[in-house]
């Protein structure tokens, strides 16, 4: 099982691994990775693995049966071999600073609203929330925005630490997101914003809130019945 270095320090840009398997000349698994693979909303990293000075573009990240693998753009690897990695960092920031944000916003629709997080998808200039609620108005969901933006001035660290099943049952209010736990896991990752926010997450945030900017929305739409969608940039 390869160990995933980004669930504890989200800044890890650079460091050496070795080749567990190679399938098809292009898909390989490490014994330990930063790349995030895609999931939970957040794109997954690109970035390179150099083996003596041979570089291979990574150009995809994801999760099969359980396993992180990373697409490369030509064959070479070899199992065993041992290589430098490197995560597309910029790429990589602009997602933490969106995250982090989303959860920000989603704490302030839970809060204030009757809102359920029903989809979130991230991407560099056009991140989006899905999210039902009874009571909206764009001008109300402005004021939730405004709100996120004087609390990022308060600069809450953000932090990651684990807690078990039992205890994540007890407080439904970890897990926002309308579809509920992930099954068969013992202890869950917990994002936490100061003592605002907690939630259930797998994905990379930023460490202190002053690193998000601005929050700005671009557009809002209404999807009928209760379903709302906001999209939004970050100054
Ligand atoms: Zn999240």
């Amino acid at each position: 099982m390869t160990k995933a270095l980004y669930m504890d320090d989200s800044y890890l840009k650079q460091w050496k691994a070795k080749v567990v398997s190679v399938k098809d000349d292009k898909f390989i698994v490490l014994d330990q990775t930063a790349f995030y693979p895609k999931s939970g909303g957040q794109p997954c990293d690109e970035g390179t693995f150099v083996k003596d000075g041979n570089e291979f573009r990574v150009v995809y990240t994801g999760k099969f049966s359980g396993e992180i693998s990373h697409e490369v753009d030509k064959p070479g690897l070899k199992e065993g071999d041992e290589i430098s990695c490197e995560i597309d960092w910029e790429r990589r920031y602009i997602f933490m600073r969106y995250h982090t944000a989303s959860h920000l916003i989603s704490n302030i629709l839970y809060n204030k609203t009757d809102a359920k997080i029903t989809g979130n998808q991230i991407e560099a200039v056009k991140t989006r929330m899905d999210f039902s609620m009874t009571d909206y108005s764009p001008e109300k969901l402005k004021t939730y925005v405004e709100e996120a933006n004087k609390i990022i001035e308060t600069n809450l660290p953000v932090t990651v630490d684990y807690m078990s099943r039992e205890d994540v049952l007890q407080k439904p209010e970890l897990a926002r997101l309308a579809v509920g736990l992930p099954k068969n896991i013992k202890d869950f990752r917990i994002v936490r914003i100061g003592d605002l926010d907690e939630q259930v997450d797998g994905g990379t945030h930023v460490k202190s809130l002053n690193e998000i900017g601005k929050i700005e929305i671009t557009k809002t739409v209404n999807k009928g019945k209760n379903n709302r969608r906001m999209y939004f940039v970050l100054k």
